[in-house]
């Protein structure tokens, strides 16, 4: 690692010891542009990688809410607004348990790399809270997200910092966030992403991150004289993500032959239903494991990692970070894997991705596999300025050719680094060249 770069990573190691999520995500984008700051002496005079790594501010509040039995909770909310060089904060809001700052902190310094990638206008911030949404009633849910959003709305805006859902904030999140930031502060803009239909929301922003996947893992494929057609995949999760990668993948000829929830995974040999998959997960917010009891054949096996034992051509994971360990990446090469590309943030953890890599299987990095869906966010924010809306058609072909775009910029980034074919180099690099550019010409800010 270049002297600079590794004593910068010291130092964040010695401040923020105990972020293991964050600090994992740093190192292995600190490793990818260590031949950029051996090109750029200049860079460390102008204090750059520390800025680069520093968030802007880290935002955390008490959410307290009343629940169905008139007891007050208290969750706790986060916001890190971390890179606003090239564009208004923009990153998703995710309700799940294990989320901290840490995870927050990650998620927010991937999203910079990840919003550059795409070459729209859009920095980079990320937030949520440990509130869980499962088992909760409509009304619960509601009463927190009204709370949450009553401290939120102070910090975003729409040419401020636009927020989205990530795990656990779909469509009746955002609405109830929605509906709150308008009735604080009268304002009919687009500060949230991901909005229902009916009030500003974008067509195929629901498909975006799923679809986006697809194209970009294609685009590899191609390049390596390869397709989905016919080929077995496996997709990991079975949320917003998952079931559109599915759908795509099954559109563009493979089989889909397996998909999980965090409690196991089920295989249908025959390819997975995806009618089924969307009324159990979409509909009733049910468990993956009906799919076995309402599908004949199909098979469903407790614990989700298992699903890498599962015989595929090309793996999708689609559900969380670190849900691909070192032993599930060699059951994939033992099981002649071909491809993988990540549909979640940091699914593939560090030493599982040396080992695809070493074994030569083709490695889609989340920061560029799955920025389809921000992509597609940017694209409603285009259309809410323009008091527009868009054809589904038209926002999927702006969607493919951004993701198609993606994959030629990492491919070349990766090439120029005498690395050709290391997409985790390629998408680290290329997405930090545009962000230290404008952080240089803004000067010491
Ligand atoms: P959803 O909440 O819709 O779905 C998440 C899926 O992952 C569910 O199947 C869930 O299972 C599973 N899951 C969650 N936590 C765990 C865990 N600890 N172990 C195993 N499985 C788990 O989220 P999304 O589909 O929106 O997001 C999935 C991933 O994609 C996340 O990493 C997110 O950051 C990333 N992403 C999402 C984008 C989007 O547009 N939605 C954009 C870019 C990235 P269960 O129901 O049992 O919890």
């Amino acid at each position: 690692m270049n002297a600079y770069v590794e004593k910068v990573y010291n130092g964040l190691v010695e401040r923020n010891g105990h972020e293991k999520e964050f600090l994992q995500a740093v190192r292995e984008v600190l490793e990818a542009l260590s031949p950029v700051f051996d090109k750029h002496p200049e860079y460390e005079n102008k204090g750059l990688l520390e800025r680069f790594v520093e968030p802007d501010r880290a935002i955390l509040f008490r959410v307290p809410w009343v629940d169905d039995n008139g007891k007050v909770q208290v969750n706790r909310g986060y916001r890190v607004q971390y890179n606003n060089a090239i564009g208004p904060y923009k990153g998703g809001l995710r309700l799940h348990p294990s989320v901290n700052l840490s995870v927050i902190k990650f998620l927010g310094f991937e999203q910079v790399l990840k919003n550059s990638l795409t070459s729209l206008p859009i920095g980079g911030g990320k937030g949520g809270s440990d509130f869980d949404p499962k088992g909760k009633s409509d009304n619960e849910v509601m009463r927190f997200c009204q709370s949450f959003m009553t401290e939120l709305f102070k910090y975003i805006g729409a040419d401020e910092d636009v927020p989205a859902g990530d795990i656990g904030v779909g469509a009746r999140e955002i609405g109830f966030l929605y509906g709150q930031y308008k009735r604080i502060t009268g304002l009919y803009e687009g500060v949230l992403t991901g909005k229902g239909l009916s009030y500003g929301g974008s067509l195929a922003r629901k498909e975006a991150t799923g679809f986006g996947l697809c194209y970009l893992t294609n685009a590899m494929l191609r390049k390596h004289g390869q397709s989905f057609e016919g080929k077995r995949v496996v997709v990991s999760g079975s949320g917003n993500v998952a079931i559109y990668a599915a759908q795509k993948a099954t559109e563009l000829g493979g089989k889909v032959v397996a998909m999980s929830d965090s409690n196991g995974y089920i295989v249908d040999e025959n390819g997975v239903n995806l009618d089924v998959i969307k009324q159990i997960k979409e509909v009733e917010r049910g468990r993956i494991k009906e799919y076995a009891a309402r599908v004949p054949g199909a098979v469903y096996t407790e614990g989700f990692r298992g699903i890498w034992t599962v015989k595929c051509d090309i793996a999708l994971p689609c559900a969380t970070q670190n849900e691909l360990n070192e032993e599930g990446a060699q059951a994939l090469i033992a099981n002649g894997v071909f491809a993988v590309a990540e549909g979640a943030n940091m699914p593939t953890t560090y030493e599982a991705t040396l080992a695809l890599q070493k074994a030569g299987v083709l490695f889609a990095p989340g920061k560029a596999a799955n920025a389809g869906g921000v992509a597609t966010s940017a694209l409603e924010m285009s259309q809410n300025s323009q008091r527009l809306s868009w054809t589904f058609q038209e926002v999927d072909q702006k969607l493919k050719g951004i993701m198609e775009n993606i994959f030629a910029n990492i491919d070349a980034a990766a090439k120029e680094y005498g690395q050709e074919d290391n997409y985790v180099v390629g998408a680290n690099i290329a997405g930090f060249l545009k962000v230290a550019d404008a952080m240089l010409a803004h000067g010491c800010v």
